[in-house]
């Protein structure tokens, strides 16, 4: 029976001998279902339709993606400590797997929230590895793997150097990876869009809702701003291809924070 896969979000569900009648996902106000309906494909179908496009954007920081469904890359870090896969996307084929094991395969996957969660127990079958995400959106996995480790709390050490932390506003239990060691020593953080590069690339925003343009409230981007005041980084890697701060990048995050509570608040010139 094949697993179907949402062509909307890109969310894997149970394997199935009919189409879901709808997807979870899509159908909540943080996504959409398009204009032309719900549509369904398969991991199989995906193999042939999409190509994984391998970006290096420095070394040991590889995006990986095809652009399918919401469109976002998945990083694969290589840490002192181990590889990790930072975000995930449906698109897993024969020559991905090939390419991530010459880089010497994973040893950890971690997604900042449910609409990059995707086909991620292929990924960990594929690369015999746990998933870890945040308890606060557990309802949101809605196709069960063995491999999804559960964190709870503020922040989450994967290794030395590799911490997960818990910012919430988008989601619940919305996350970011630090990263800080001898290789990276200024620091570096995977965003997902928990912590969204604009398009400009200069700024960062913070949204409940971005295809439906739903705001976090003061408060909530205020929790964002106190979760990563403990931790240095110089660099921010959002969810797009074309979405990096390559520097200046915790100065660029204090200035989006206030530039957002005080937009909220209606202040301008600021
Ligand atoms: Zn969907």
């Amino acid at each position: 029976m094949p697993a179907f896969i949402c062509t909307a979000c890109g969310t894997q569900y149970p394997d199935s001998a009919q189409a879901p009648s709808q997807c979870r996902i899509c159908e909540e106000e943080r996504q959409y279902v398009p204009e032309a309906g719900q549509g369904w494909t398969t991991l199989e179908a995906l193999a042939k339709s999409h190509v994984n496009q391998f970006r290096e954007y420095e070394p040991g920081v590889t995006g990986i993606g095809a652009g399918f469904a919401i469109g976002q890359r998945a990083l694969l870090l290589q840490t002192p400590g181990g590889n990790i896969l930072w975000d995930c996307v449906a698109t897993l084929n024969d020559a991905t797997v090939s390419a991530i094991k010459a880089k010497g395969g994973l040893k950890a996957i971690a997604i900042s929230h449910p609409h990059f969660y995707t086909a991620m127990g292929e990924w960990a079958r594929a690369f015999d590895c746990p998933i870890h995400l945040h308890a606060a959106d557990k309802d949101w996995i809605v196709n069960p793997s063995p491999a999804v480790q559960l964190w709870d709390g503020e922040t989450h050490r994967l290794w030395d150097g590799v911490t997960l932390i818990r910012c919430g506003g988008h989601f619940e239990g919305g996350t970011v990876l630090h990263w800080q060691d001898e290789k990276q020593p200024r620091g570096v953080i995977g965003a997902g869009d928990i912590l969204s590069v604009t398009t400009d690339r200069k700024w960062l925003s913070f949204m409940r809702s971005y295809p439906n343009f739903i705001p976090l409230s003061a408060r909530e981007v205020g929790g964002i701003d106190a979760a990563l005041a403990p931790f240095a980084f110089d660099k921010i890697y959002g969810h797009y291809f074309d979405r990096v701060i390559a520097r200046d990048a915790k100065h660029v995050f204090e200035r989006s924070v206030a530039r957002y509570i005080a937009a909220i608040n209606g202040v301008r010139g600021y």
